[in-house]
């Protein structure tokens, strides 16, 4: 399928609301039934029809659509939050006694969930280096029934070989999870490449302009639909439609959005690359990244998250640097359409800051702004502290 008929036009059915081009918000939380049969049908099989919209919602509906076809997937749930996702595609695929393999330092709400949530019901995870998929294989255990990854992650852009790390897991039938919020479907494809289901954060992209939180899980129709059943409705995090009609608007421009912030991205990357106060810039399609060849072959583009090592070596040098910039806002998340920074200092006490290249970095988030208009920012900043 193309990807424009797909943001486009797919899964919309117009006849239906008055040829209208927007989708209607079907902001009903019930749906009436003509028969008692009909009823108890839909009690049978709440999957197929309008029962109750902590389910399905047809305005719901036409997103999951969408989103199960960009990702080249059967089937597609659509989370209240990207940390939905995670939790009801984890739970769904473990029991007490189960153990679970995890890349190392994945989404931080992910992390909690793993080293927190998850003892408390004797479920237990082993974080590795996923970078090598033998490390993946020597971390097997006999009660192993899921790998969780995450390709980039968020700050040093650690990659995985999907593919290899796939078949691994088919070989052990085990579940494979991927979190593929940094690159969208328009720029990897970890179902064509045999992960069982993959995440994204819907907060960041798809909704793409800091004004929604949502989460998508995509996968087979067998488990995408057993979790619908059990812990999509049981823990009751299904996007409401409004949201829901939210991120379908946000998905006319995707393809338009990525395009420009991947373009806005280079041009960063190659200034900063350039400046005397930058030590080092970690970007998964730069040519010095380590894993560049892999990036090369497993995703189409980078999107607009980056992170720079400033040779600043103290705390309130990098504040300062941070606190001068006049349009890049201080914030977490991205994906949308203002620029965004934040410092790994502002993770860790004043006090236990020791300059290493670690804790002097800082992530950028390049959004829909003109590229100069980043850099001259920057620069100025980068004056600021050069000066005083
Ligand atoms: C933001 C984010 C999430 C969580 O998504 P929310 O929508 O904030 O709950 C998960 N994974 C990654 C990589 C993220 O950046």
């Amino acid at each position: 399928m193309d990807i424009s008929y797909i943001l486009n036009e797919y899964a919309e059915d117009r006849d239906e609301y008055f040829r209208a081009i927007a989708p209607p918000i079907m902001q009903t939380s019930n749906f009436a039934f003509k028969t008692v049969e009909a009823l108890r049908s839909s009690f049978d099989d709440e999957y197929s029809t309008w029962l109750y919209s902590r389910g399905l919602n047809p305005t719901v509906e036409i997103l999951r659509k969408k989103l199960a076809a960009l990702d080249g997937a059967e089937d597609c749930l659509v989370f209240n939050s990207g940390s939905a996702a995670i939790f009801a595609s984890v739970l769904a695929n473990v029991k007490s006694g189960d153990h679970i393999v995890s890349v190392r330092n994945p989404y931080t709400w992910a992390k909690k969930m793993f080293d927190e949530i998850l003892p408390r019901f004797n479920v237990r995870t082993t974080y590795i280096d996923g970078t090598d998929v033998n490390n993946f294989s020597s971390a097997i255990r006999e009660n192993t029934t899921l790998f969780y990854l995450e390709s980039p992650n968020s700050w040093t852009y650690e990659l995985q070989d999907l593919a290899a790390v796939a078949q691994l897991a088919k070989q052990h039938n085990i579940i494979t999870i991927c979190d593929n919020s940094f690159c969208t479907p328009l720029y990897q494809r970890p179902i064509e490449l045999g992960i069982d289901l993959v995440l994204q954060s819907a907060t960041k992209y798809i909704g793409g302009h800091s004004d929604v939180i949502a989460g998508v899980l995509c996968g087979g129709s067998d488990i995408i639909k057993r979790i619908f059943n059990s812990e999509y409705n049981n823990i009751g995090s299904g996007i409401q439609p409004f949201n829901a009609w939210l991120l379908i608007r946000g998905l006319r421009t995707l393809q338009a959005r990525l395009d420009r912030i991947t373009s806005t991205t280079e041009k960063v990357l190659d200034y900063l690359k350039s400046h005397p106060l930058v030590e080092k810039v970690i970007f998964p399609l730069d040519e010095a990244f380590p894993q560049y060849d892999l990036a090369k072959s497993q995703m189409k583009g980078g999107c607009g998250l980056l992170t720079f090592v400033i040779k600043c070596y103290t705390v309130s040098g990098i504040e300062k640097f941070c606190e001068s910039l006049k349009h890049i806002l201080m914030a977490v998340s991205w994906g949308g359409h203002e620029s965004l920074i934040i410092p790994r200092c502002a993770g860790i006490k004043p006090e236990s800051f020791n300059g290493s290249a670690d804790q002097r970095m800082l992530r950028l988030y390049c959004g829909l702004e003109d590229a100069d208009y980043i850099i001259k920012d920057l620069e100025q900043a980068f004056n600021v502290i050069e000066n005083g």
